[in-house]
């Protein structure tokens, strides 16, 4: 008999899980909170679907190539959406790279240039064409449904929704994203997830343009990315000639004021490669400053000396594995636990702990290399703007870290497979630590950061008290603007 399968959650996870899952013939009831995408196609989803449960739904995304990969192994007909939506592909390494360097492999360097909203509304199309699919949307989950004591590890039996109603599941997918309560849940049942959590320090100032018509600026630039003393940007290409800017500093950099648009303008537009893209001659803000904090890598495991801690549930997605959303990272690794876990179910579908094991084995060293270089990258980045001191057990660490940043970096444009080995990190064309275990491209990196000392430092913009003098100025003068022209601040 086919199982019954609960689908906590129709954001990237629940979706791609679904469509997984349909397509190894299980069919699945999707249950989410928001309410569903405006029916109207003229409507843009960035701005008319509420999506309240996604708080990074406006916020800045880049797909890694990784996610377009999946997409064409697993469901090609979410890339036929795409294109049918008008999205972009992209091949980034090509651009840079001269044709006659090219190699065949360089094909998985493809990404899809959309905003999230656009990404995400072409699975969740994909996912209501398949009759497999119920939705249950706009609908919350409150609870989960446990069997009574039994032998072996605790067996989660459905789910409880907030009205109360049950629904009875043999296997519920935990795809409630990085706030997900299933974890709250499961512990308050006595379910313990061992969990690796680093805090990102890390605050997002971000918002949206669309390039104005007649704009010369090439969308290929757009992929600006740069690190100032106290802050760090980056550019990120969208859907229909719109292109989101984040500026990311340190919580203890006080930049709050940045939350306001005169300021976080005027904050822009002191950054020399960000203030063409600002110009009101070149584009136009979609939306106010978009913020968000609190970031944290996270790394939950499931299965603890060869066992797993809970049955019948598979936590997918953000759920198992959150990593700075600054990498890119994310929706990939989202896709490629949602497509393992699909597999899981019908290798296994008979099996709650071989279903469990198998999910984790083929997850498991992949989410650990993502959570350790995202945790790594942090670090990096916190000792260098607090000033904080490495500690010994870190230094190696911190080594090879600052052979990625600087020393593949600095190399993208010179060498080939300095640019090959850069693009597969930031793709995620195999895991997250392939390049850095690569002895030639340490060896060539390495090269690189002895002739980056020897060279004088570049200036990208403001130093930390020059940006706080820029960033007080303006709010103190968009403040009294705002007060004389009557309008709240
Ligand atoms: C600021 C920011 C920027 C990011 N930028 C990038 C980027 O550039 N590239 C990238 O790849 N990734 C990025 N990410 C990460 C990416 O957004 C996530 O990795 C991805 O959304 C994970 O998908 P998910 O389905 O696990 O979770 P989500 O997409 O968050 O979906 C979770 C879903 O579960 C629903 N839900 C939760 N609880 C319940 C409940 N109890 N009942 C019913 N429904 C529920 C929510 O409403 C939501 O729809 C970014 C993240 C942030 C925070």
């Amino acid at each position: 008999m086919k199982p019954r399968i609960a689908v906590l959650g129709g954001g990237i996870a629940g979706l791609a899980a679904a469509i997984g899952l349909v397509r190894h013939g299980y069919p699945v009831t999707l249950i989410e909170r928001d309410p569903p995408p405006p029916a109207d196609p003229g409507l843009d989803p960035f701005l008319a679907w509420k999506r309240r449960g996604v708080p990074q739904f406006r916020l800045p995304h880049g797909f890694s190539a990784r996610a377009r990969t999946l997409l064409a192994a697993h469901a090609p007909e979410v890339l036929d959406q795409l294109r049918a939506d008008g999205i972009e592909e992209v091949n980034v390494f090509k651009t840079f790279v001269p044709p006659e360097l090219w190699e065949p492999s360089d094909e998985e360097f493809t990404v899809v240039w959309a905003r999230r909203s656009a990404f995400e509304l072409a699975l969740r199309r994909c996912a209501e064409a398949e009759p497999g699919i119920t939705f249950r949307c706009p609908e919350v989950v409150g609870g989960l449904l446990f069997a009574p004591e039994e032998s072996g590890p605790p067996r989660v039996t459905g789910v409880r929704l907030a009205d109360g109603q049950e629904l009875a599941a043999d296997l519920v997918l935990d795809c409630g994203g990085g706030r997900s309560r299933v974890s709250r849940w499961l512990a308050a049942a006595g379910v313990t997830v061992p969990t690796d959590t680093q805090d990102c320090q890390t605050v997002y100032f971000s918002r949206y343009y669309r390039f104005t018509p007649g704009c010369a600026l090439p969308k290929n630039a757009m992929l600006v990315r740069g690190e100032l003393e106290s802050l760090m940007y980056i550019g990120f290409p969208g859907d229909h000639d719109t292109f989101g800017l984040c500026l990311e500093v340190h919580p203890s950099e006080n930049l709050q004021p940045l939350r306001n648009t005169w300021t976080w303008e005027a904050a822009a537009r002191s950054i020399p490669a960000l203030a063409p893209w600002i110009d009101p001659a070149n584009a136009t803000p979609l939306d106010g400053v978009q913020i968000m904090g609190g970031h944290h890598n996270v790394r939950r495991r499931f299965v603890a000396d060869g066992r797993p801690v809970v049955t019948g549930l598979l936590a997918v997605g953000d759920a198992l594995c959150t990593t700075n959303p600054a990498y890119g990272w994310g929706a990939s690794m989202a896709l490629t636990y949602a497509f393992a876990a699909a597999e899981a179910v019908a290798a296994h579908h008979g099996d709650p702990v071989a279903m469990a094991l198998a999910y984790d084995a083929a997850t498991a060293s992949e989410a650990d290399a993502v959570y350790r270089e995202s945790a790594a990258m942090d670090r990096a980045r916190i000792y260098r703007i607090t000033g904080e001191e490495v500690p010994e057990d870190d230094r190696a660490e911190m080594e090879r870290q600052r052979l990625i940043a600087e020393g593949v970096a600095a190399g993208i444009l010179t060498d080939v497979e300095l640019s090959r080995a850069f693009c597969r990190r930031i793709n995620l064309a195999g895991p997250a630590d392939a390049v850095i275990n690569n002895p030639e491209i340490v060896l060539r990196a390495r090269d690189n950061l002895r002739q980056l000392a020897a060279a004088p430092a570049v200036e990208l913009g403001p130093g930390r008290e020059e940006l706080r003098e820029i960033v007080l100025t303006a709010d103190a003068r968009g403040e009294d603007r705002a007060r004389l022209e009557g309008s709240p601040v």
